[in-house]
């Protein structure tokens, strides 16, 4: 039975309702300064913790609830006779709820104009103090931390006459230290992150020590291969739009490696808006784009993201930067496909798909949010960078041969550069009136990337007369330049910056083709 509950909470959220609720189930409840003023202006009754302790809240509010009256209650053990005897002892009523958010750190020191002194204002001890020790007790104290949870205890305890379920106690109270090791990480990757005095205490991008958190989706069959295991887990800061926030309508289980491809897919598409055609299709296979194609609605972008490797595309992942309709849902049966994304799916594409049950589909927001942070795991490591987030714009280009691209060229580039981004280098992409014509992926040199792009797009019978090339990484010689002119590239778009740029201008000046530089790589490994 909850006899008694202590409140105090900086996130407000559903807090009034909440407390109304147990008020009139008979709890007493217990609150801090401004909590307890939200529901006493609200006609909640409400004792003041300092009232209950006789102990004022002090030092601007550092000390409020540290009193062996609060923790007295929330601790005892109820099955141990001499707990409870020290309680009536003393005078110290059981605290059998603990309902507490904490100082909002991470929201203050993301803010730019965040000093060290707000920083250290706005970490929370007793908040953190009380949530431990309810949590620690969790057997007979039941504790709150986050507003979303509110409703469903509330019915629990309306259900059970007053009580509330061990199973559900003990999930609290896991989420409990997850939350506060969340919070004292955020505080050490602050401070960790300042200069090593207080004069220095400016904001370094990186801090001395990481810590990251992330929840458990879900567990896995096994990983890349049968013999690892797997789980996938969501970024907790993670951004609208990304697949963290996928929302599966129809399929079997993802697989460790259809959610790494749908990343990549993913990403890719979400990255091709901007242009003439709205509507953008992306296949990936093994984590490379095998065909990526614009058009006028998704039906058409998806057709022609096909025609560059319907040999690859068999088991492929496919994404769409718009809503998945019937008429594309009709070709895409034709194919075996593992996954299928799009920011919506429409209701005669969720009824022809609905055929194909193995087919998983994914929906996901179209945010343009992305990851904080890049992070790839070495042997005893962690490799850490920003994400490569620079998308070229056409002022950025700069033509380094005598020939000038026509309007045309210009927006071909555009598109292959932006596809080639997301090829594992080396990259040689191949493109042609927003299609992928040819891909080149994964290569250790350059000229048998730009060899295979061009087998590839003979295979799958696509010319390249005409074409323009994108290469993530700049030519080292001139005799990669001379294999994609020699497949028919007439449009070279490459970041420059190499050694002998001058011997692949000359070279690109002699076969009568355009050369333009970004200023910018895309190596992706
Ligand atoms: P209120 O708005 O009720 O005045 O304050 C609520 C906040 O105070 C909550 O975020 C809670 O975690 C925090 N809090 C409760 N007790 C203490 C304490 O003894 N010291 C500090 N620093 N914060 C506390």
């Amino acid at each position: 039975m909850i006899k008694q509950a202590l409140i105090s909470v900086s996130d407000k959220t559903g807090v009034l309702d909440f407390a109304r609720a147990l008020s009139a189930l008979g709890v007493n409840i217990l609150s801090t300064g401004g909590t307890a003023k939200l529901f006493a202006d609200n006609g909640v009754p409400v004792t003041e913790v300092a009232d209950y302790t006789g102990f004022p809240e002090m030092l601007d509010g550092r000390v409020k609830t540290l009193h062996p009256k609060v923790h007295g209650g929330i601790l005892a053990r109820r099955d141990f006779p001499e707990h409870m005897a020290k309680l009536v002892e003393h005078d110290m009523p059981t605290i059998d709820m603990v309902v507490v958010n904490l100082y909002p750190f991470q929201a203050t020191v993301a803010k730019d104009s965040c000093t060290l002194e707000d920083a250290i204002e706005n970490i929370d001890i007793g908040g953190p103090t009380m949530l431990r020790s309810a949590a620690k007790n969790h057997k007979d104290v039941v504790v709150l931390c986050d507003p979303s949870d509110y409703a469903a205890v509330l019915a629990e305890i309306k259900a059970a006459d007053g009580a509330v379920s061990y199973d559900t106690k003990f999930m609290l109270a896991k989420k409990v230290y997850a939350h506060t090791a969340q919070y004292d990480g955020a505080i050490t990757n602050y401070l960790t992150s300042l200069g090593p005095t207080k004069e220095h205490a400016s904001r370094g991008a990186y801090p001395q020590t990481l810590n990251v958190a992330f929840e458990k989706v879900q567990d896995m069959r096994y990983g890349e291969n049968p013999h690892q295991s797997a789980a996938f887990y969501r970024d907790l800061q993670v951004c609208e739009g990304a697949l963290g926030n996928y929302r599966q309508l129809q399929g079997k289980e993802l697989s460790y490696n259809n959610i790494a491809d749908a990343d990549a897919a993913w990403e890719c598409v979400k990255s091709l808006g901007g242009f003439e055609q709205s509507a953008a299709c992306v296949i990936v296979k093994h984590a490379n784009p095998c065909g990526v194609a614009l058009g006028g609605n998704a039906a058409e972008a998806y057709a022609r993201a096909l025609q560059t490797d319907p040999t690859s595309a068999f088991g492929g992942i496919i994404a769409f930067n718009t809503e998945l309709d019937g008429a594309t849902a009709e070709q895409i049966a034709k194919l075996f496909v593992e996954v299928l994304i799009a920011p919506s799916f429409s209701a005669e594409a969720k009824h022809i798909l609905s055929s194909k049950q193995n087919v998983r589909m994914l929906e996901i927001p179209l945010g343009q949010g992305g990851n904080a942070m890049d992070y790839k795991r070495v042997g005893g490591g962690l490799l850490v960078q920003s994400p490569d987030a620079k998308n070229v714009a056409l002022g950025d280009l700069r033509v380094v041969t005598k020939l000038q691209p026509t309007q045309q060229q210009l927006q071909d580039l555009m598109f292959a550069w932006r596809v080639a981004k997301f090829v594992k280098s080396n990259a040689i992409v191949f493109c042609g009136n927003n299609m992928t014509l040819g891909v080149g992926a994964g290569q250790m040199s350059r000229i048998d990337s730009a060899r295979i792009a061009s087998i590839k797009a003979q295979n799958a019978g696509l010319a390249l007369a005409g074409s323009v090339v994108a290469s993530d990484a700049f030519f080292p010689f001139r005799d990669g330049l001379d294999v994609v002119v020699d497949a028919g590239a007439s449009c070279v778009i490459q970041p420059g910056g190499s050694m002998r740029d001058q011997e692949v201008i000359d070279a690109a000046d002699e076969r009568g083709v355009v050369m333009l530089y970004t200023g910018t790589r895309h190596f992706r490994h």
